[in-house]
């Protein structure tokens, strides 16, 4: 068994030492050996070819080419672009190759020997009219020799940090090998042989060997499959799991009835036809949570779909089998306005219904927790707020979670704890999510889709302009309001440069403010974050009811908001939003009869992937595929879409873009494995139930609330 060499803390292999174990352990959460082995290339770069210098073509390509060292120059630059450089000139039996280096001189001059023997490796460049290397990787032709052969050349992913202690990605490459010839031995496998079988999987050991020293293309296109086969399916398999325990162990209540709220609110306060989508998905929800299993549910629902009479409508399914409910929103703003929506539409049914906030005064919520402990109030709206632990409910029967993205994974779970028995739980997307990422995050939740928009909706007008054309923005802002429009700009507000932003939120209040002066009859209002509770609710009331025409916002406004007269959303340095950020703003738009226009403004200095954003919001208003496009742009690489849904792990080698098919073989693989053995009880799942309980142990119990 490896277990014990792998273990081992990474300080101890050779050529590692406590200051470079402490660079790796920072910057790339290395820790252990098996860290180390896990740390997979990012790319493989085919070195089975050499080019003889003469051959060598003018090519946007990585070759590489042997050659010795015949002479090399140090060169000040003058006065010129760099300070000093150093020309080494290498040839072969067929001429003379120009490599050129600006940086690590000094290292370089020691190192580089006349006469010496190199592979050189690079990009070949054209400098007036000739060909040369700029910064090539040099490798000394026997010392190659040592290491272990490979046909594809691993490249590891390094930080800025790690590159001036001089770990490169050659260095990381060498102590893998270092770290494989001292391993002695097989990795011991970690799925059970019958499913390395099935699926024609490499073993444990081959592909661990071939991902950091591929024997061929093909090996390698194998090693990296069944890694990522691996890491979907304990994923799938964990999912699953606690799926089939929560449904086997679980009790849910029963709501066996739909009474006499649901009945009298559909025939008489329904204020319009439900869609064919909001009525099935109303019947899923209804017959989950009457079987006698507590309800983990997610819907998913396009921008403007209308999930939250979705939740009204499952929240009085509650109410008449006698229990509570709580629904459950991300921000301030979009609690007040669900209470609003939710206490107009259901003002003569005799409910009591709360909101809480953080801006609740300390009376009312005394009030609020009494009434919640009493069974006096009925549905319970909030944010955060109702997640407190003095938040204690008489029956909870039910809760509803908001454009849940925005809860972290322990908010979520706290809500957990209001009950002896587990509420029913419904949890909504602000916009839809790519199946892949759904199967993944919410692997464990059964799910509904609203797949239709009500009806009369016309597609929003989306055009993108840049900052030069403001002028005729306004113009055309200007005609929207005297036909009675009004208008959302919207502003970026991150993290890192909120001072700035917030500075350019004012200057553009500012600015607007000019153009549409309040002696014209104009009234424009600001909403953002840095505002009292009560500030922003006079200001959304102000632009709800029309009395302002022009509401200048960060993306407080991003989630949720509803005013149906307000058909432009002009959106401000669009190119810093993601694509469903830019996909949910403009659901703000588009809810009344009228032609609604999104418009992008952006620099004129775009980036690919900003450009290609927007092109994908002019090009279509389809949210899943829209979510399909995000996944794809944001690559591999990127998991700020998934941290954000409070995803507790990090895929490795699997990516949600374009692993679909293997995501599907691991989650049927999965599948098939729980319902013949649930409990993972049968010997030759003993490798998986393992597993399994590891990573049960490690993580917090996050899914069972979500
Ligand atoms: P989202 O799914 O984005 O949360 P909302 O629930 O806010 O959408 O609904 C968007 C708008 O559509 C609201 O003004 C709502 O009243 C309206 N709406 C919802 N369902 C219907 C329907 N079946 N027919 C007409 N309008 C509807
Ligand atoms: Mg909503």
């Amino acid at each position: 068994m490896m277990t014990a060499y792998l273990e081992q803390d990474i300080k101890f292999l050779a050529g590692v030492g406590p200051k470079r174990a402490e660079l790796l352990e920072k910057e790339l959460n290395i820790r252990t050996f098996r860290d180390l082995l896990y740390d997979f290339p990012y790319k493989h770069i085919d070195r089975t070819k050499f080019y003889a210098i003469k051959d060598i073509p003018r090519v946007d390509a990585y070759i590489q080419f042997r050659g010795r060292i015949v002479g090399m120059k140090k060169e000040s630059g003058g006065n010129g672009s760099y300070r000093e450089r150093l020309l080494v000139w290498v040839t072969d039996h067929t001429g003379t190759m120009e490599l050129v280096f600006f940086k690590g001189l000094k290292y370089l001059s020691q190192n580089l020997k006349t006469g010496g023997d190199y592979v050189i490796f690079g990009k070949p460049s054209d400098y007036r009219g000739a060909i040369n290397f700029v910064h090539p990787e040099m490798e000394s032709a026997d010392r190659r020799e040592e290491s272990i052969s490979a046909v594809l050349q691993a490249h590891y992913s390094t930080t800025e940090r790690l590159r001036n202690s001089y770990i490169t990605s050659r260095v990381i490459g060498k102590l893998m090998v270092t770290l494989w010839q001292n391993m002695n031995g097989e990795v011991s496998e970690t799925l059970p042989e019958y499913i390395v079988s099935r699926h024609k999987l490499l073993s444990l050991h081959e592909a661990l060997f071939n991902i950091h020293f591929p024997q061929s293309a093909v090996l390698l296109q194998k090693a990296q499959q069944r890694l990522k086969f691996e890491e979907l399916f304990h994923i799938q398999l964990r999912m699953l799991y606690l799926r089939e325990e929560r449904h086997s162990v679980i009790r849910g209540f029963n709501f066996q009835s739909v009474g006499a709220y649901f009945h009298r609110f559909y025939s008489e306060f329904l204020p319009f036809e439900l869609t064919e989508a909001q009525k099935r998905v109303i019947r899923e929800i209804r017959i989950d949570m009457g079987c006698g299993r507590q309800m983990n549910r997610l819907l998913q629902g396009d921008v403007g779909s209308g999930k939250t009479m979705v939740a009204l409508m499952v929240t009085l399914i509650a109410l008449d089998n006698g229990y509570q409910a709580c629904i459950m929103a991300p921000t301030e703003i979009l609690a007040n306005q669900h209470f609003n929506t939710i206490s107009q539409m259901l003002r003569d049914m005799g409910l009591n219904i709360a909101l809480l906030t953080s801006a609740t005064r300390k009376k009312g919520r005394q009030t609020i927790h009494a009434g919640l402990t009493d069974g006096g109030i009925h549905i319970l709206i909030g944010t955060h707020a109702l997640i407190e632990d003095v938040v204690q409910f008489a029956n909870l029967g039910l809760v509803v979670i908001d454009e849940q993205h925005r809860f972290g994974v322990a908010q979520r779970a706290r809500l957990w704890k209001k009950n002896d028995h587990a509420p029913h739980v419904l949890v909504m997307t602000a916009t839809p999510i790519p199946r892949t990422l759904a199967m993944t995050v919410y692997g464990d939740l059964d799910v509904s889709v609203i797949d239709q928009l009500p009806p009369g909706r016309k597609p929003v007008k989306t055009l993108h302009y840049y900052d030069n054309r403001r002028g005729e923005v306004f113009a055309f802002m200007r005609r929207q309001i005297e036909a009675g429009r009004q208008i959302y700009v919207v502003y970026p507000l991150i993290g890192e440069s909120e001072k700035m932003d917030y500075r350019n939120l004012e200057e553009g209040f500012e600015q607007i403010r000019k153009h549409f002066t309040e002696k014209d009859g104009f009234s424009v209002i600001m909403v953002h974050g840095k505002m009292s509770a009560a500030d922003k609710d006079l200001a959304m009331r102000l632009f709800k009811e029309g009395k302002a025409q022009i509401m200048v916002a960060t993306t407080v406004i991003e989630v949720g908001v509803d005013v149906p007269n307000a058909s432009v959303m002009v959106i401000e340095s669009a190119e810093r939003f993601g694509l469903s950020q830019l996909h949910q703003l403009r659901g703000r738009v588009g809810r009344g009869a009228d032609q609604s226009f999104c418009i992008l403004m952006s620099s004129y200095k775009l980036g690919d992937n900003s450009r290609k954003r927007l092109e994908t919001m002019t090009r279509t208003t389809d949210g899943f595929e829209i979510a399909e496009e995000d996944l794809k742009l944001r690559g591999p690489g990127d998991i700020d879409g998934t941290q954000q849904s409070g995803v507790p792990f990090v895929l490795h080698i699997a990516s949600l873009a374009t692993d679909g098919q293997l995501l599907m073989m691991a989650r049927h693989t999965a599948s098939d494995i729980l319902s013949a053995d649930p409990a993972l009880t049968q010997p030759e799942n003993a490798l998986l139930a393992h597993e399994l309980q590891q990573q049960l142990k490690t993580e917090i119990n996050w899914s069972r609330i979500s």
